[in-house]
Parts: structure tokens; sequence; C-alpha cells
């Protein structure tokens, strides 16, 4: 490698593809909010009246309208991204917030008329080869239908959205300004959330074992606000689905990522079966870090030490590991580095963790990493680059509407694309300590997706099933419920301290999204699902690996999979990717001598 190879702080985003500067943007917005405008006057109250060319019309101008507000959005957001602190970009965000806004209202009606066609009407229009482009969300839309209230009903139910958001803003205000003095063994200083859970990573035992008792402390004294805030969203949303009619509190959030009950009961199933994997792991982790059990505190200590990795390292790995599997997944990494579309090195007011955005059919996405030259980094940027990918080959072959799926679809491609880069690595890095981490690491995080968050997604059921019966959600019962679950995952292979019961007092999730965490299993369970065929073929499952990436969409996910000849409503699929976790504890075990 050649030593005029970019330094880290020194890859930083281009973003002309997007916007000239703020002002353009500014201008943008405002042109946008009248086409929009303009667009909606020409089409409201006419969807009933349009036959297959006409609506394809108005599909196709919607999707260009759709794919113009992403790039002002994509460019405002990233601006921010850049530095939280520039008042040109702040300002910008304001504009662009409003100008959403307006153009969100101006649209609405699209919808709302689509869902209103008769059943008839609408099959029509749906099995017309001309809006085969869009059919399934289209179709994914009409599903609401039977769960839509009049008009007026509708609005009574808007009308009380702000205090549904009260509640919310006071959990976040909450769970934000609790600060917990902690020693960190350089004097004590107030502690966020955050930085507490991030002495877990620490080799520290002591700091370990502090830090988790200070957290649970600290939340104890909130909890009692922190139950009411949940028992009110839980009672809201109960109510609300009586009235929509849904059977049971999982449906809405269901049916949002298209999937049946009877799939994600499967999946969470098989999960709970598996736990044995888990607990096998902490077994050799004790073993590991000189312990007779773990305790909560030590779940996620570090095993091995890794070596440092260079940026260029860093894309040398995703560039060989992608194009080891196939040359098109290489060919969009390297091209949107060309383009300057990869920000990489961590500064001041630069938005923390990682992201890709795509923006259109005809710019490429936009990658934001903070790299530290951790071999966690190297995984980082290919699990983005697994989004880079699928957004430009769906966007190849999909309309923009149909492009992008929903949460359980959009992290598989990530997950493989990290698999792909942390083989890659684990097959040929030499250094055993970085090895050991890796693959340690690698194991962790895959436990924290699948196990955790099918753990949360078991309390909720049990809270929402609690409230149905006419019981209230306080401190005392949400504990238990709580420590009932998790104790069903952890068994006796690790100790839970006592403020463990509070755990589920600060979990965004619940107060915001219900039932959102299953979507990290599913998509967890599904990537090892494909890496295990491509691992038993890996000639004959790159091309559909690559058709199914081109999908993006378009179909629903148990459709989408199914070229694979995996069926998600058998318990049995979802066995077989334990069976591929259960051969990444065995390698994590090896390599790191337990
Ligand atoms: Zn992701």
């Amino acid at each position: 490698m050649s030593t005029t190879e970019p330094r880290t702080e020194d890859v930083r985003w281009d973003l002309s593809d997007l916007c000239a500067d703020a002002g353009q943007a500014r201008a943008g917005w405002s042109a946008l909010v009248e086409r929009a405008a303009e667009f909606a006057s020409r089409y409201r109250g006419r969807i009933a009246s349009l036959d297959a060319p006409a609506f394809r019309a108005l599909c196709d101008e919607a999707d260009d309208l759709g794919q113009d507000l992403s790039r002002l959005q994509v460019y405002t957001f990233l601006r921010l991204s850049m530095d939280a602190t520039d008042v040109e970009a702040n300002d910008l965000t304001t504009v662009g917030r409003d100008r959403s806004a307006e153009i969100e209202n101006d649209l609405v009606f699209l919808g709302l008329e689509w869902i209103a066609l008769d059943d008839d009407v609408a099959e029509g229009l749906l099995a017309s080869p001309e809006l085969a482009p869009y059919a399934h969300k289209l179709r994914v839309e009409r599903e609401e239908k039977p769960y839509v209230l009049t008009e007026a009903e509708e609005q009574a139910l808007n009308a009380r959205r702000s205090i549904v958001s009260s509640w919310q803003a006071l959990h976040d205000r909450q769970v934000s300004t609790l600060e917990i003095p902690f020693d960190d063994g350089e004097g004590e200083r107030p502690h966020t959330i955050s930085e507490l859970l991030s002495y877990l990573y620490r080799a520290d035992r002591t700091v370990r074992l502090a830090a988790v008792d200070a957290l649970f402390d600290g939340l104890k004294p909130r909890a009692d606000v922190l139950a009411a805030c949940y028992d009110a969203l839980v009672g809201d949303r109960l109510a609300v689905d009586r009235l929509r009619g849904f059977e049971n509190p999982m449906q809405p959030t269901n049916m949002g990522n298209e999937l049946d009950d009877e799939i994600v009961e499967a999946m969470m199933t098989a999960t709970e079966e598996a736990h044995g994997i888990g607990r096998r792991w902490f077994g050799a982790k004790a073993r590991l870090l000189g312990l007779d059990r773990l305790e909560l505190a030590d779940q996620y200590a570090p095993i091995g030490e890794a070596r440092a990795f260079s940026w260029p390292e860093a894309v040398e790995v995703v560039e060989t590991a992608f194009g080891r599997f196939s040359p098109r997944l290489s060919e969009i990494f390297k091209g949107c580095l060309d383009a300057g579309h990869v920000d990489v090195g961590p500064r001041p007011g630069k938005a923390a963790g990682a992201y890709c955005s795509a923006v259109s059919k005809d710019i490429l996405p936009y990658v934001l990493m903070n790299f530290m030259e951790r071999v966690r980094d190297v995984s980082t940027l290919a699990h983005e680059f697994g989004h880079a990918t699928h957004n430009v080959l769906a966007l190849e072959k999909q309309s923009w509407r149909s492009h992008r799926c929903g949460i359980p679809m959009a992290e598989v491609p990530s997950t493989f694309a990290q698999a792909l880069a942390d083989d890659y690595l684990l097959g040929n890095e030499s250094d055993p300590g970085t090895r050991a981490s890796l693959a340690a690491d690698r194991l962790e995080n895959s436990f924290a997706a699948i196990y955790r968050q099918t753990v949360l997604a078991r309390f909720e059921q049990r809270a929402y099933a609690v409230r149905m019966e006419g019981l209230s959600l306080g401190v005392e019962r949400l504990n238990e419920l709580w420590l009932e679950e998790n104790v069903k995952y952890y068994g006796d292979s690790l100790t839970l301290p006592e403020g463990y019961a509070y755990g589920w007092s600060y979990v965004p999730h619940f107060i915001h999204v219900r039932f959102y965490t299953y979507a990290y299993s599913f998509a967890q369970l599904v990537a090892l699902l494909l890496y295990r065929r491509y691992r038993e073929d890996p000639e004959a499952f790159a091309p559909k690996y690559l058709d199914l990436l081109a999908a993006g969409g378009s179909a629903s996910p148990a459709d989408l999979v199914a070229p694979f000849g995996l069926d998600l409503r058998s318990t049995d699929t979802w066995r077989e990717a334990f069976a591929e976790l259960d051969a990444m504890r065995a390698n994590a075990e090896a390599l790191s001598g337990a």
C-alpha cells in the first residue's frame, strides 16, 4: 500500500452531489413546497377516477417528488451531522422540518384516497402491468383499511397526539437528565446512563461492577415516574387498538414489518429454545476471566487484545471481503469512496456512531463513520456498506417507493456484509489477540441482538397482557415481569444484581415504538441463515443474493427469502440459524482458548 493513502481525518464528505450550498438548499425547499402543492391540486379528489396508465403517471410523479425530497432531507441532515454547532446547518434543519411537514400534509390525500377505493377497483389497478413497479407497496397500504376509522374518529384520535407525546417526552426527559455520581478511578463526576453503560466494556472489573450498581441505584428514584409513563402509554395503545379492532397488541407492529404473527412467534420460540448457547458461552467466559460465575457486569468484558487498524487497511479488508463474494459489491464500495460519500474520522461536533443514508436513484448513498482504528470499526465499515450496496442495487431495479424495506429486512444485508468482513479477518489475521477479540465481540453482539431483543419483546407482551387484565403497570409489577423474563435467558449462568429489576425503566423503545426490538433478532437470524446457505454453496448463492438485494422492499420478507428455501413460519427454519450461532460460539471459544 502506498504512503500517499489518505489519513482518517482527511476522508470527509463531499456534499456537492446533493446541493451546492445552504442557499441552494433553501431555494430547493421552497421550490419543492410549491411543486407538492401544485401536484396535490391536480390530483386531490381525483384518485378514484384514474385508470391504470394515469395512476402509473401519478405514482411516477410522486416517486420523483419523493427523491427530490430525499435529496434535500439528506443534505440537511448531513450538514447537521458534520457539525451540530453550525448555525447555518441548524437554521437549515428548522427550514427542512417545517417544509417537510408542509409537503407531507399536502400529500396525505394520496394514501387516504387510495385506501378509500373499493376493493374491486383497487384490485383491477393492482393487476395491471402499468402498476407492477408499485404494486406491493400499494397492496401493503391497503391492508390497514379494516383498521381505519371514520374521518371524525380519526380526527378525534389525532387530537390526543400531543398528550401521547407528552408522556413520551416526560419519559425521555427523566432518562436524559439523569446524572449519576460515579467515580471511575479518576474522581467522582456526574454520569449519563450511556456513559455508565460504556464501563461494561472496560477491562477493570471493579469499575464494571461499581458502574452497574451505580446505574440501578440512580434509576431507582425515577422508576415510579418512568412506570407511570409506560402505564399511561400502554393503556392508551390498548384503548385505541380496541377501537380499531386489532386482535393483539403486537399486530400493528407486525403489520408494519410485513410479518405474520405466526412468523414472529416461531422465531421467538426458537430463540428461547436456544438460550443454552448463550449460557454455554457465559460459562466459558467465566473460565477465561478466572471467575466461578459471571456477574451481569462481566457480560461484555473484553476478551483478547486487538491490534489497531489504519483506515487504508480497513478499506482493503472490506474491499477484498466484498470482492471475494461478488465484484459488484466491491465496485459499489469503491464508487462511494471515490465519490467522496464517506466521512471517516471523529471530530468535535460531528454526529456519533455510524449510519448510511440512501439518497435517490441518481445519487450514491452517503456513509458516516467514527473510525477509531479498532477492529470493530472495520466491522462497522462493512456493516454500513452492507446498507449502501443494498440501497444501490435496489434503486437500480426498483422504484423509489419500492426500494425501501422495513427494519427486519433492512438490517439483513448489513449484518451479512459484516459477517463477510469478520470471516475474512478471522481467516487472514495473524495476531491471536485480534482474532480472539473479534470472535468474542461478534458473538456477543449477536447475543445482544438475538437474545436480549427477544427478552425485551417478551417483557412487552407480558406487560400488555397484565394491563389488559385490568392491572396497573406499577414499579413492583414491572420489576417482577422484567426479572422473570430475563431469568429465562440467563438461568443460573450469570448472577443478576439486585438492582437489575429496574432494567426495564430506561428502554426508549418501550415508550416510542412498541415491539420494535424483535426486528433486530429477526435480521440477525435471517443473516445467519443466509450465511449458512452461502457457505454450503458460495457459487450458487452469490447471484441469488444479489437478486435479493436488488428486490429491495418489493415483496414481503417471507417472499424475499423464499428463493433460499427458507420457510419463516417453521420453527425448524429458525433452529437452523441457531446451529450457525452455536458454530460461532465454538469458534469464539477456540480462538480465545476457553
Ligand atoms: Zn444497520
